[in-house]
């Protein structure tokens, strides 16, 4: 499955830095059915570093359908 560049963390809701929304279609992600994109950790120009933690859709056909529609 190629990896996709994952969006800049300014340009992601809440929901989708803790992990509860699919980081690309904004679906709400019922709990252990997404796939953990791993921790990210961003160092800002100004303020302490923080991680935040992507996840995606398993199903991600249908992911980029939505995500299609939503874009
Ligand atoms: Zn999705």
């Amino acid at each position: 499955m190629p990896v996709r560049q994952l969006p800049p963390v300014n340009d992601t809701l809440e929901q989708q830095q803790r992990g509860w929304a699919c980081i690309w279609c904004r679906t709400w992600l019922p709990v252990g059915l997404s796939t953990d994109l791993g921790q990210q950790r961003v160092i800002p120009e100004t303020g302490a570093a923080y991680l935040w933690f992507p996840r995606e859709c398993l199903n991600t056909a249908a992911c980029a359908e939505r995500e299609a529609t939503f874009r």
